[in-house]
């Protein structure tokens, strides 16, 4: 623990950050907190600061997270009698759940699309005899269905009519398709 910053030999008589001064008993400082210490920062505590700030935060999260699902109502009453620091500050807290919200909403909206392209038929291993399989619906024949399922529907059917007649330009495919020459037709195609 000798070489550690936090060893009373770095020890300095003045806040490095705010200028307050200190005792060489004080390990922080009582104004801003900082750590007393004038050893020059190595390689290894900034490593240690890095992770110790973020497990520090995390722990913070998690009693919070734990409370707020099965002790609901109690941070509330707690912020209002004054224990704060106990728990993450409600901003950052909400900041870092949308974030981890919007993470995993991505890599799941990842997969999904996968799904799409794995229905629609794999290109490499599909062949002439599986695109005659797929029943080629006119428009009026996918109305019935939703918006998603319709445009996955075109897409497969698009797939299809362009690998059984290759060559033949998006607006005389949709057309024979009975498909409307629109902007997202086109863009399905
Ligand atoms: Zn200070």
């Amino acid at each position: 623990m000798e070489k550690s910053r936090f060893a009373k030999k770095y020890r300095g008589h003045q806040c490095l950050n705010c200028e307050t001064p200190l005792e060489k008993e004080d390990k922080y400082c009582s104004y801003c907190g900082q750590l007393n210490s004038n050893k020059k920062l190595s390689f290894n505590d900034f490593f240690n600061e890095f992770f110790g700030s973020i497990f520090s935060y995390d722990s913070r999260i998690y009693r919070t997270l734990n409370v707020l699902i099965f002790k609901p109502g109690k941070i509330s009453l707690e912020y209002i009698k004054g224990k704060r620091a106990k728990y993450a500050n409600p901003f950052r807290f909400y900041l870092s759940i949308s974030i981890i919200f919007f993470l995993l909403y991505g890599l799941s909206l990842n997969d999904n699309r996968d799904d799409v392209f794995i229905d629609v038929g794999n290109q490499n291993t599909a062949t002439i005899e599986d695109y005659k399989k797929i029943k080629l619906l006119t428009e009026n024949e996918l109305d019935t269905l939703g918006f998603a399922e319709r445009s996955t529907k075109k897409i497969e059917i698009y797939l299809a009519f362009d690998k059984l007649n290759p060559g033949k330009s998006i607006s005389e495919s949709l057309e024979e398709l009975d498909h409307k020459d629109n902007f997202y037709n086109r863009w399905l195609f």
